[in-house]
C-alpha cells in the first residue's frame, strides 16, 4: 500500500492527538519515522515528548555522514533503507570497513541544497534539511536530488496554495495583488513563492506585471534567506530592464549575502547616487550592512544623509 502525500496530514493529526493524551508513563509512545516530513509544529511536539526539545528538530539525514548500514551480504550502504546498487560503497568481505568509511559516501557528504529540485529547492529549510529522507526521494522519484513529496511541511504549504488558486483560472490583477499583500502581511514568503510560480506563466517576460511578480519573488527569496535564488531572479529582471531599482537593490543585497560584499555594497551605493527614485529603503539596507560590519561612523553618516533627503526617514525607519 502506498499513501498519498496528503494522507500525512491525517496521520500527523492522529499521532499528535495520541501523543497529547499519553502521559509520561504511558506506553506505547509514538516515535515518528524520519520520513514523515519536517518542521511542522505537530511533528516537533510529538518528537519533543520522546526525544526532548533539543533533538526534536530534524537536523538533516545522517546517511553516510554520521551512520551507515551493513546489508546481509556485507555490502555497505549509507542507510539500510537506501540499498540500490548505485549507493553501495563497498563490501566488508573485500575492503576494511574503516577504508570504506573514510573513502566512500562522497555523494552524501558533499550533497548540497543547490542539487535539490522542485519544492525542496525553494524551501527555507533546504540548507539544513537537504530534502529529508534520501530513500523517500529515491523510491518516489527515482533519484535523491528530487523533491521530497512526502514532507509534511511541503504538503502544508501546497494545501495553503490550493486555497489561493482559482479553479476557473480567472485571475484579476487586483486579486493577485491582494493575495500577495496578504502573504507579505503574514510573513508567509514560502507560500508567496509557490503562488508566484503558479501565476507567473500567465505573463510575458518583460511586461510590467511580470517584472512586479519577479521582483516580489526575489524579495520573498531574500526574506527566507535563499540569496542565490534572489540573485538569479534579479538577474532575470535586469536582463529585461537594466535600470529597475528593485532588481538592482535585490542584486546588490544578494551579492553581499553570497560573499561578494564589496561589489554588493557598490551596487547599493550606485543605486543611491544614480537613481532619481526614492532610495530611502536602500539607505536603510546600507545602514544595516554597516552595522553588521561594525562600521558605526559610516552608518551614522548614511542616516544623516538620508534624513536630509527624506525628512521622515528617522521616524519611518525607527532610528
Ligand atoms: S520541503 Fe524538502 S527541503 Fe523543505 S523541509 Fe520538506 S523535505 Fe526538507
Amino acid at each position: 500500500m502506498m499513501l498519498e502525500p496528503d494522507d500525512l496530514l491525517r496521520i500527523i493529526d492522529y499521532a499528535h492527538e495520541f501523543s497529547q493524551k499519553s502521559s509520561v508513563a504511558t506506553n506505547p509512545k509514538i516515535y515518528l519515522a524520519d520520513s514523515i516530513g519536517y518542521y511542522n509544529l505537530k511533528e516537533i511536539s510529538i518528537k519533543e515528548k520522546v526525544l526532548g526539545e533539543e533533538d526534536a528538530i530534524w537536523p538533516g539525514c545522517g546517511a553516510g555522514k554520521s551512520g551507515f548500514g551493513i546489508l546481509h551480504n556485507g555490502d555497505i550502504v549509507p542507510c539500510t533503507s537506501l540499498r540500490n546498487e548505485n549507493y553501495i560503497q563497498g563490501n566488508i568481505r573485500d575492503t576494511r570497513l574503516i577504508d570504506i568509511w573514510n573513502g566512500g559516501f562522497k555523494q552524501f557528504r558533499e550533497f548540497s541544497a543547490s542539487q535539490l529540485k522542485g519544492f525542496c529547492s525553494d524551501c527555507m529549510y533546504s540548507s539544513i534539511c537537504l530534502g529529508g529522507c534520501a530513500n523517500t526521494r529515491y523510491c518516489v522519484e527515482g533519484c535523491i536530488e528530487s523533491e521530497n513529496k512526502y514532507c509534511l511541511y511541503g504538503v502544508m504549504v501546497k494545501k495553503e496554495l490550493n486555497k489561493l488558486l482559482r479553479a476557473d483560472n480567472d485571475y484579476k490583477l487586483a486579486d493577485i495583488k491582494r493575495q500577495i499583500s496578504d502573504c507579505i502581511k503574514s510573513d508567509n514568503y514560502q507560500l508567496l513563492i509557490a503562488y508566484i510560480y503558479e501565476i507567473l506563466p500567465r505573463y510575458l517576460s518583460g511586461t510590467e506585471i511580470w517584472i512586479y511578480l519577479m521582483n516580489t519573488l526575489a524579495f520573498s527569496y531574500f526574506k527566507i534567506e535563499l540569496f542565490e535564488k534572489t540573485l538569479e531572479v534579479c538577474q532575470q529582471v535586469l536582463k529585461n530592464d537594466s535600470t529597475n531599482l528593485d532588481a538592482l537593490k535585490g542584486y546588490g543585497l544578494s551579492l553581499y549575502h553570497t560573499g561578494e560584499t564589496t561589489t554588493g555594497k557598490q551596487i547599493l551605493f550606485d543605486c543611491i547616487n544614480n537613481s532619481k527614485n526614492s532610495c530611502s529603503d536602500i539607505y536603510s539596507d546600507l545602514v544595516n550592512i554597516m552595522r553588521i560590519e561594525g562600521n558605526e561612523s559610516e552608518a551614522a553618516r548614511l542616516i544623516a544623509e538620508a534624513s536630509k533627503k527624506y525628512p521622515d526617514f528617522l521616524i519611518k525607519r525607527g532610528y
